[in-house]
């Protein structure tokens, strides 16, 4: 099972309760202000800052910080 709208419409940021969109490849829900990208492990998106994975200015997933 996919993520559907719904879902998508009640999940927020975390970090700044803005809206987020679901990635091209359906495996994580981005927030493009914080650039973060949520990840969607099992169909459960994992709402969690500290989990998330940052973004570059073209929104593509830096590696992890050390
Ligand atoms: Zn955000």
């Amino acid at each position: 099972m996919a993520i559907d709208k719904e879902l998508l419409d009640i999940l927020a940021c975390p970090k700044c309760k803005g809206e987020l969109a679901l990635t091209e490849d359906k495996k994580g829900l981005m927030c493009k202000p914080c650039r973060l990208l949520y990840e969607i492990r099992e169909d459960i998106p994992i709402m969690l800052v500290d989990e998330a994975v940052r973004l570059d200015e073209n929104l593509n997933p830096l590696p992890p910080a050390e």
